[in-house]
């Protein structure tokens, strides 16, 4: 037991709906604990923001206080949970938030002069530090804010791992092909009429819904988001550790208020498409890059090509002319805390006796997925 979590929960059966990564960190958490699982997703596979994402797990932009906690403690138990799951393929490959002016230069030092510098790892390097790190680093920036603590997971590979992982313990039942249509005390309907009976039921469906589920949070102070990704062909370089651009510190908590007071206002659309670049390298050597950010409304599936091309620009000026030619492109979606309505990390709320509905956590989904689990079994 790599997590040195106690037994609490032998004897115990737990239903979890859901095959994302929140889903799914519930089931391993509560087999770790010692429980019997049943675990119920709607597809054959899971295709939802879970296997979309980048597989940052991301403590640097964090808000100070409860935020930065849980996802320092979730960075813990990601790496913990790799020791029995290589599978994962977590990576403590860290970050470089590059700076391309003195205006985000200043962003940075504010952060770095904050109490909380440390625990994130922060340190702040120039181009030719960053080069040393980083040899792939080779656009046009003056500094790099680096943070020790960011890692990485390969999220297309990791729900299967942990699921494999589970199966051996002989206590779990995985169920692809059940669809959620009612709940009860203690119990989750599929669509057949199959009741799933558990001590305690967790709905974590994440933001793609329709029918019952779509109804079933109707009512909460979420909002949805939609990004847009692409995916280059392989470097030929590596990009050793994760990169941001300066747009990040407009839209991470922890840089948001310095950023708005010392940056410059952004490009008209960049600011509506909520444009920022990530970029992070898949096992495979192609390189994950974002991202936009849009409220979802009822009626809009397309995605719009011009942001797509103004974040590519903006990440060859990072590292230079070598990007390869993109190779793929989606889209994805996850329910956020409406920070109008609530300043929740995320949302847990009980739907009925012993069912808890676990969703909310944005754009950090992946990150704090092991230490929201984690709460829910305390
Ligand atoms: C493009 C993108 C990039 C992101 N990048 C990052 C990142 O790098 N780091 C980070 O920390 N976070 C990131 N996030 C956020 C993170 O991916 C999400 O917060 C997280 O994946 C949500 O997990 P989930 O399990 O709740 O939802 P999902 O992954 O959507 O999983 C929900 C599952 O429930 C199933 N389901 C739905 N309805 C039913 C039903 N009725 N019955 C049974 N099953 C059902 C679905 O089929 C799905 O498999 C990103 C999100 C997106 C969209």
């Amino acid at each position: 037991m790599p997590l040195g979590l106690d037994a609490s929960l032998v004897g115990q059966r737990i239903v979890v709906v859901g095959g994302g990564v929140m889903g799914t960190l519930h089931a391993y958490i509560a087999l770790e604990r010692g429980a019997e699982v049943v675990h119920l997703e709607r597809d054959q596979v899971p295709v939802g923001a879970s296997v979309r994402n980048f597989g940052l797990i991301w403590v640097s932009g964090r808000a100070e206080g409860r935020e930065t906690e849980l996802a320092l403690r979730a960075r813990e138990l990601w790496q913990a949970i790799a020791e029995d799951v290589p599978g994962i393929k977590f990576r403590a490959n860290g970050s470089f938030t590059l700076l391309a002016s003195d205006e985000e230069l200043e962003v940075a030092q504010r952060a770095l002069s904050r109490p909380d510098a440390v625990a994130r790892g922060f340190s702040l390097m120039n181009r030719d530090e960053v080069l040393a790190r980083n040899p792939a680093a080779q656009g046009r920036y003056l500094a790099g804010l680096h943070c020790e603590r960011d890692a990485a997971v390969e999220s297309r590979l990791a729900l299967a791992a942990l699921r494999h992982a589970m199966i051996a313990s002989g206590r779990y039942g995985y169920h692809p092909g059940r669809e959620l249509t009612n709940l009860r005390d203690g119990a989750a309907v599929d669509h057949r009429g199959e009741v799933h009976a558990g001590d305690r039921v967790y709905v974590c469906v994440g933001a793609s819904l329709s029918g019952f589920t779509r109804e079933l949070f109707e009512s909460e102070p979420l909002r949805s988001v939609r990004l847009q990704m692409a995916e280059t062909e392989p470097l030929a370089d590596s990009l050793t550790t994760s990169v941001a651009n300066g747009d990040t510190l407009r839209y991470y908590p922890r840089f948001r208020a310095d950023a708005l007071e010392v940056l410059p206002e952004q490009d008209t659309t960049a600011a509506h498409y909520g444009l920022q670049v990530l970029m992070q390298q898949r096992c495979h050597g192609g390189v994950t890059i974002g991202d936009t950010h849009e409220g979802e409304r009822p009626g809009i599936f397309d995605a719009p090509d011009r942001p797509m091309d103004m974040i590519l620009a903006a990440a060859r000026s990072l590292i230079g002319p070598a990007l390869p030619r993109i190779e793929r492109r989606w889209t994805g979606v996850y329910h956020q805390m409406d920070p109008a309505r609530s300043d929740d990390v995320y949302l847990r709320r009980e739907a009925a006796r012993h069912v808890t509905l676990i969703t909310g956590a944005g754009g950090r989904g992946m990150t704090l997925a092991p230490a929201i689990a984690e709460e829910s079994f305390q």
